[in-house]
């Protein structure tokens, strides 16, 4: 199983005010599966992809990652498993606007140590592989929306991980550009077995995945087709 997840809990606190938010979440998920997360706003959506993304740590509960309880790793040790392990797409695409489409995306390689020549080439590879390996010339802006998330999605993969957390990746984007970010993710999971797990609250969005978890007030309350669930 690539993550498990037994019992997590999680509350936030500011000042005196504590609000839980993750009553007891246990799922697993297996290598090459594509999970689509639904829930109304507030239901803990982010709180669980960040819990998933090591970027932020439950209250309670396991979580094994990879084989790996990752629940006591220290601080440094999360980030060499992040590092390894998982790419984050998030709604805004956050690419840096003065460096070209190729270099955004080999920028992780290069903050790893790779040398130039492979980061550029292991770029390009990655553009190819998202429908954009004639734009990595170009910059950001010269992109429409829907291409400007998929080179985050390359970047998002440069490092090679199995598995890839997409949070709200369509939330900024028209139809048109929703379906060409959509084909990406299908054609990953299909041709490369990447483990996908994306938040949504688009009915179309979770039907392109192929289960869907359902949370309510910080609980699972649907876990099956998306055709069963994306409407509840
Ligand atoms: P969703 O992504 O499903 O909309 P979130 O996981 O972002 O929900 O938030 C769940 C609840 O936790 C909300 O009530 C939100 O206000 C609260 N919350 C989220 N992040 C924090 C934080 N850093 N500090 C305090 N409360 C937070
Ligand atoms: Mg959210």
């Amino acid at each position: 199983m690539l993550i498990d997840l037994k019992g997590i809990t999680k509350s936030y606190q500011t000042g005196d005010v504590v609000t839980p938010v993750l009553h007891g979440i246990t799922v697993g998920i297996d290598r090459g599966e594509y999970v689509a997360i639904m829930g109304q706003s507030g239901s803990g959506k982010s709180t669980l992809m960040n819990l998933l993304g090591l970027l932020d740590r439950a209250d309670g509960g396991t979580y094994t990652l990879n084989g790996m309880d990752v629940t006591a790793l220290d601080a440094a040790q999360q980030a060499e498993v992040r590092n390894k392990t998982i790419g984050f797409v998030f709604q805004s695409f956050n690419l840096l606007k003065r460096m070209s489409v190729a270099e955004n995306v080999a920028l992780p390689l290069v903050y790893a140590g790779a040398s130039r020549g492979e980061a550029k080439k292991r770029a390009t590879e990655l553009l190819e592989r998202v429908g954009l390996g004639a734009l990595g010339g170009r910059m950001p802006n010269q992109l429409s929306g829907g291409q400007q998330q998929r080179v985050a999605i390359a970047r998002a993969l440069v490092n090679n991980p199995p598995l890839l957390l997409a949070d709200e990746p369509t939330g900024n984007l028209d139809t048109k550009t929703t379906e060409e970010v959509l084909k990406v993710f299908e054609q990953l999971n299909r041709e490369q077995g990447l483990s996908i797990v994306i938040v949504t609250h688009e009915p179309d969005v979770a039907h392109h995945a192929k289960r869907l978890v359902r949370l309510r007030d910080g609980l699972v309350v649907f876990d099956g087709a998306p055709a069963e669930g994306a409407h509840g």
